[in-house]
């Protein structure tokens, strides 16, 4: 199927078009450099940015494709979760256009769609597998058995997200935000092994109640404290050590909970999706630590891992193929909506 989406819940005003898994148009305007000086994203601002963008972004995208709105399918438009006025903005313009063009609209999961944007890299994913889900607000471990109709969530951070972990590291070293690219940057040039960072929920007593979980506020602080003593001391900061043993950390235990998973179900494929699967050390370290148990890691382009349209078009194509029915058009901006919904229409799991 021909399908468009539509993704604005956070900084990104994003619109792509797809036709089944092949990648056709891939539309992007950020309000990111609005928001760097508040060392945050801004919902107000945000809201106010998709405004202005979403019709220029929508006219670019079915430009790009060559296509209009007419020769669509249907329309998929991220419904949550993410900043309820800045979901707002993508929501009713999805209904507007749906109804303008007389098409179905599938309001969808951002973070499934943060999942399935590796079909248009990989093509199909083989189900079931698992998930390995790090963005900036979430971080998870998912068994994917059914895109369509649900996931089932394995474990989750039980404070900080990776993406978070990573953004405010980075601004205790001072670089810019979202930290996580700078950090990638910097590490390049840093030594890995140089500071031992902790581990979080990686101890033995961690490993009944939270196996599949993760942890990375102790990280943040421990890197803060060592940073503060070497300051204290008047000494000059390390920033490439520090972002590359801090990045190293953080890697470990993401890869190695995700291939635990794995291995106890015996599941062969991994595939690792949002922000934080575009970092080249998790992506470089995945590949390598899979091919010891044969697990074929599945990582979309860098540019694909961070909030895109193209994601949101990826997961109601496959919507589309599996049957899945449309939302009605009083569907939500549901800012807070449960990772196991997928669709606003499609079957929660239990
Ligand atoms: P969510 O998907 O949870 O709603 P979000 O949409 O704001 O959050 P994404 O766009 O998926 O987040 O990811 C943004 C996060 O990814 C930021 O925290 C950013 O620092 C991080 N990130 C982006 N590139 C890299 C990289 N190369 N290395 C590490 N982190 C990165
Ligand atoms: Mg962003
Ligand atoms: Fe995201």
């Amino acid at each position: 199927p021909l399908v468009l989406g539509i993704e604005t819940s956070c900084d990104e005003t994003g619109v792509g078009v797809v036709q089944g898994h092949t990648l056709l148009a891939d539309a992007l305007a950020s309000s990111v450099e609005q928001h760097a000086r508040f060392g945050g994203v801004v919902p107000e601002v945000a809201s106010r940015a998709h405004l202005e963008a979403i019709v220029p972004t929508m006219d670019r995208a079915l430009a790009e494709a060559g296509v209009t709105l007419a020769d669509v399918d249907a329309i998929a438009v991220t419904s949550g979760p993410g900043l309820a006025g800045a979901l707002l903005v993508g929501v009713a313009a999805a209904k507007g256009y749906a109804v303008a063009a007389e098409k179905p609209v599938y309001g969808v999961n951002h973070l499934a769609a943060h999942v399935a944007v590796d079909t248009l890299e990989h093509g199909p994913l083989p189900e079931p597998a698992i998930a390995l889900l790090v963005s900036g607000g979430h971080s998870s471990l998912l068994l994917v058995d059914d895109l369509a109709h649900g996931v089932t969530p394995l474990g989750a951070t039980i404070d900080d997200a990776a993406g978070e972990a990573f953004d405010k590291v980075a601004r205790l070293l001072g670089l810019p935000f979202p930290g996580g690219p700078y950090i990638d940057r910097e590490a390049r040039a840093g030594d890995r092994a140089a500071i031992a960072f902790p581990r979080g929920l990686t101890a033995a007593k961690d490993q009944a109640a939270h196996r599949y979980d993760f942890s990375f506020s102790g990280l943040k602080t421990a890197v803060a404290r060592w940073v503060e003593s070497r300051q204290r001391a008047g000494e000059v900061v390390p920033v490439a050590d520090v972002a590359a043993s801090f990045q190293e950390a953080v890697c470990d235990v993401l890869v190695g909970k995700a291939l635990d998973a794995c291995r106890s179900s015996g599941i062969q494929t991994l595939v690792i999706g949002g922000g934080v699967a575009a970092n080249s050390r998790l992506r470089a370290m995945a590949e390598q630590r899979a091919a010891t148990y044969d697990v074929q890691v599945r990582t979309p382009r860098p540019t694909l891992c961070t909030d895109n349209g193209a994601m949101v078009a990826a997961l109601g194509s496959h919507l589309v193929a599996a049957g899945v029915a449309p939302s009605s058009l009083d569907l939500p901006a549901d800012s807070a909506m449960p990772l196991t919904t997928v669709s606003v229409t499609g079957e929660e799991r239990t």
